[in-house]
């Protein structure tokens, strides 16, 4: 994509004396008043040479700076707003906020939505790991985490803010205000583009380094074509680390940016130094240092020297170290910011990024010998940038719990890992093979081994490394977009889209009265097993809440309503019996028991998001929910499984609140005042669509944007008892409860439950205890030489011993994975008799249940299941279990039978293999 010249020609530029040249090096266009000028005045183009001397009139703080910026964008005019989250929760597509227009996207820019003010200034903290490679190396040209100052105007049609004359002109006297001459200015031309827009940009360079970016998004891209978007937005970015940078004319950004922080941190991890003057040569060249360019760091290092007249070989180590300790300050800052939102560390979405960072610090701190301050570290930066971002003081101790978890974990994973890996490099380097990017992708998203660690063992043992030295940056922009899901279309969904064309949204009557069963309305559509009215006291399902069910009462009869949908507003009843005609006034009447226990269960949910947010943490966020008549399920994100005393304690705050009557209001409010108002919590439920937002406000205890039908109080609510918890995936656990009669009636089958078990287990141990007594008994008394005899004797004492064990639960482990009990045990049994007889015990079971075993032999594990008739009737295919199993990793070997499987496997920890299992029990169960 370019733009012509007439998208740059603009007329603050023309009147000012900026001509348009060409630069020799990099051969894009560019503005200056100089017309001599041959270059673009951007590293690596030029050296920096506004190193030793700043252009500014006076040297800024990073606080002194933003200051400066703000206060200058609102002289003119523009409403300072406060900083979004890193995290931005408001979309679906992105996991961090990469620039300060990610604020406003989708919604505002696309004109569905007003912006906050307009025109607006806002200093706003972005992640950038795509350079996690390069900060330190390029002395803080990069840096991980950074504030962008974003001036914004947004152009509605018909109410026009300003263009580019008036953007280039306010950037112009910013820098004037600055102290920079004109003359040292240059406008560089560029072209943006974005989330499927685009536009014409200005790179704006002084001293060599881009300071600012003035971006005229105006288009939107649709295969390859430029369609003019109907909202013209300014979307400007002044860096505010290099503005600060800029002033002070350092070698390095970061002793400016972190000069309060650094005297504590040499404290910490040691005092790390490079001779001032080698520094202030060499910095003026370190744009050239980016590892995944076409030569190597090394390579690059040199020739910076070369250029810069010095000599690398006497500080090549103090400046390696330096370097370091200056990336542990930014990975550090970085993960504050995300942890500080509630991102617990996993292997999906923000929660990759937060463990990829938290990994590289610890790597980065091993090189200095100073893996063990990684929590010190952060408790510095927590409380340094807490003063200004309160977020970051306020989840302080949270942040460290989950770091000081993920941290211990991966020294765990390195300690078993590295010797694993030297082995197959080892083997590798046998077969005359090299480390590729894949093998690197693969041993860190398998087992855990960071890039950097590999090439260092492989340097060390000789390996050939065929990748290049920013693949971190490669496996951080692999996960930086939602992958967009293949999400399965309801087969109904065709039907009942012709069935409503041309029709008007339907009027929902459950917000109007959440408690209102009873209705009239008129068919405005029937056929196929399909009725649409103009009114519904009908839910249709969304938002994790099922749909209600119920009758039609027409002229001709009644039909049963078994499933509601929502089909861009217009509500479909999906009916079994006869229909009504189209026209006619029927009457409506919603199950109502069911409802109301569904609105049980929903406003129990949102009691417990605001519960577990206090119990486990400001980390624990909804992650996914479900709602029903029996009973509902809650996913929180929280590193660990819970313990017996989390869930009684959850138990006792949610009944609290219950009990404490809390008013459960519902609202509709302006988005931005919503989020003013109760914060970015809000869409706990995940993003929330354009313009009003519908909030659930439990009063002094949760706020949601929510769609779904909610009791009046939370006394209404009732006995709110958790039913079950299973860690469902790595940094996610569930929570099921039951809440109201559905509660009450939960607690009493458990008891009765628990009663009979108590006397099975009696007879049990009557039996075995006569059982062996017997058969000891019988043993001494018959010949123990006859063979046939001998064996009978041997397996009936197995079978005792196998009952023993299996009543008394003597094994490790059992929980109930989606229906089906798993019973594990790790044995150290070798005899095959005995093992038979264990696995044979899951047949005395009269629910879903299956029995795995687990043995060490040699290196390797072998494990043995056996699944029980009910487990068998589920659907559970020992055949497919093996498939799954085989799919887990390449080098398991397993083989099924009519009702079980059998396999063994090298290299993997006991816990490894049992969720295997149960994660391939789950996925057959969900599928
Ligand atoms: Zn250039
Ligand atoms: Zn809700």
């Amino acid at each position: 994509m370019e733009f012509d010249e007439s998208h740059y020609r603009t007329g603050y530029l023309v009147e000012r004396g900026f001509v348009r040249r060409r630069c020799r090096v990099c051969g894009k266009h560019f503005w200056t008043l100089d017309p001599d000028r041959d270059t673009c005045n951007e590293a690596p183009c030029v050296p920096y040479d506004f190193i030793g001397r700043p252009p500014t009139s006076r040297s800024y703080s990073l606080d002194g700076m933003r200051d400066a910026f703000i206060g200058f964008f609102e002289e003119r005019g523009h409403a300072p707003i406060a900083p979004y989250p890193v995290v931005p929760r408001w979309r679906r597509d992105l996991f961090l906020v990469s620039a300060s227009i990610v604020d406003f996207q989708p919604h505002v820019t696309s004109g569905l939505m007003e912006p906050p003010a307009n025109p607006l200034v806002v200093s706003q903290p972005c992640i950038r790991l795509v350079d996690v490679d390069k900060v330190g190396l390029t002395l803080g040209r990069h840096m991980t985490v950074f504030e962008m100052g974003g001036a914004h105007a947004f152009n509605f049609p018909g109410r026009e803010v300003y263009w580019k004359d008036r953007t280039v002109e306010l950037c112009s006297e910013f820098l004037e205000r600055l102290g920079v001459k004109e003359e040292d200015v240059v406008y560089k031309e560029g072209v943006w583009s974005g989330g499927g827009n685009a536009g014409p940009c200005f790179e704006v360079n002084v001293g060599g380094l881009e300071v600012a970016t003035l971006v005229f998004m105006s288009y939107r891209v649709t295969d390859g074509e430029l369609e003019e978007l109907p909202v013209r937005t300014v979307d400007t970015g002044y860096g505010i680390e290099r503005f600060t940078w800029l002033s002070n004319g350092t070698p390095t950004a970061f002793e400016v940016v972190y000069a309060d922080v650094i005297p504590k941190a040499s404290e910490l991890l040691g005092r790390y130094e490079v001779d001032r003057e080698f520094l202030m040569r060499y910095g003026r060249y370190s744009a050239w240092i980016q590892p995944g360019g076409e030569v190597t760091v090394s390579e690059a290092r040199r020739r910076a020297a070369e250029l810069a007249g010095v000599s690398l070989e006497d500080v090549l180590e103090d400046l390696q170290a330096l370097e370091r300790f200056y990336a542990s300050l930014d990975y550090s800052k970085s993960i504050a910011f995300i942890l500080s939102e509630g991102v617990v560390p996993s292997n999906t979405k923000v929660g990759y990024l937060a463990r990829l960072l938290i990994r590289r610090l610890y790597r980065t701190l091993a090189y200095l010998n100073a893996q063990d301050r990684v929590l010190d570290l952060l408790d510095l930066q927590l409380r340094h940038w807490g003063r200004r971002f309160r977020q970051l003081l306020e989840a302080r101790e949270d942040v460290l719990e989950l770091v000081d978890y993920e941290v211990r974990r991966f020294a765990e994973t390195l300690e078993k890992g590295t010797q694993q890996l030297e082995r197959m490099l080892r083997e590798l380097k046998a077969r005359g093979g090299a480390v590729t990017t894949e093998t690197m992708i693969k041993l860190y998203d398998e087992r855990g081994l960071p890039p950097d660690l590999v090439r260092e063992v492989a340097g060390r043992l000789g390996v050939k490394v065929e990748a290049p030295e920013n693949v971190q940056e490669i496996v951080a922009a692999m996960h930086l977009t939602e992958s967009q899901r293949q999400e399965q279309q309801d087969p109904r969904e065709g039907r009942a889209r012709a069935l409503i064309k041309g029709l008007p949204a339907t009027e929902r009557l459950y917000y109007q009265d959440q408690y209102r069963t009873e209705f009239e309305a008129r068919v405005l559509a029937a056929a196929d097993g399909m009725v649409v009215l103009d009114a519904t006291c009908f839910y249709p399902e969304g938002g994790g809440q099922v749909a209600d069910t119920g009758t039609i009462y027409h002229s001709r009869g009644e039909c049963k309503v078994v499933d509601v949908q929502s089909y861009d507003g217009v509500i479909v009843h999906f009916v079994d019996g006869l229909l009504p005609s189209p026209g006619e006034v029927v009457r409506g009447s919603v199950d109502r028991e069911r409802r109301l226990s569904i609105m049980r269960h929903h406003t129990a949910t949102h009691i417990l998001i605001g519960t577990v947010r206090r119990v486990l943490g400001r980390h624990a966020w909804q992650m996914g929910a479900r709602k029903e008549e029996r009973r509902a399920r809650l996913d929180v994100s929280h590193h660990k499984p819970l313990t017996p005393e989390d869930v009684a304690r959850i138990e006792r705050v949610a009944n609290e609140v219950v009990a404490k009557r809390l008013p459960v209001e519902v609202r509709w409010y302006d988005r931005h005042e919503a989020e003013r108002l109760f914060g970015f919590t809000l869409y706990q439920g995940g993003e929330a669509p354009a313009g009003q937002v519908r909030v659930v406000n439990i009063q002094g205890w949760d706020a949601e944007a929510c769609g779904g039908t909610h009791c009046a109080n939370t006394s209404e609510v009732g006995f709110i008892k958790v039913i079950g918890t299973e860690k469902i995936a790595d940094g996610v656990v569930r929570i099921e409860f039951a809440a109201g009669p559905a509660a009450l009636e939960y607690v009493q089958s458990k008891i009765s439950e628990l009663e009979e078990r108590a006397e099975r287990s009696e007879k049990a141990e009557r039996e075995i205890s006569t059982f062996a007594e017997k058969l000891f008994r019988s043993m001494e008394a018959e010949d123990p030489t006859d063979p046939a005899r001998h064996l009978e004797y041997v397996r009936a004492h197995y079978s005792a011993a196998a009952r023993y064990w299996f009543s008394f639960r003597k094994y490790q482990k059992d929980e109930e994975v989606e229906g089906v009990r798993v019973i594990f045990d790790f044995t150290r049994s070798r005899n095959e008799l005995l093992i038979d007889e264990m696995l044979q015990q899951v047949s005395t079971l009269q629910f879903p249940a299956v029995v795995l075993l687990i043995r060490s032999v040699d290196d390797r594990l072998e494990f043995r299941a056996s699944l029980n008739r009910q487990a068998l009737n589920l659907g559970l295919s020992p055949a497919e279990l093996a498939q799954r199993m085989s799919g887990w990793r390449g080098d398991v070997r397993v083989e099924a039978s009519e009702r079980g499987l059998k396999g063994e496997v090298r290299g993997t920890k006991v816990g490894e293999l049992y969720s295997a299992f149960t994660d391939a029990i789950r996925s057959l169960r969900r599928r």
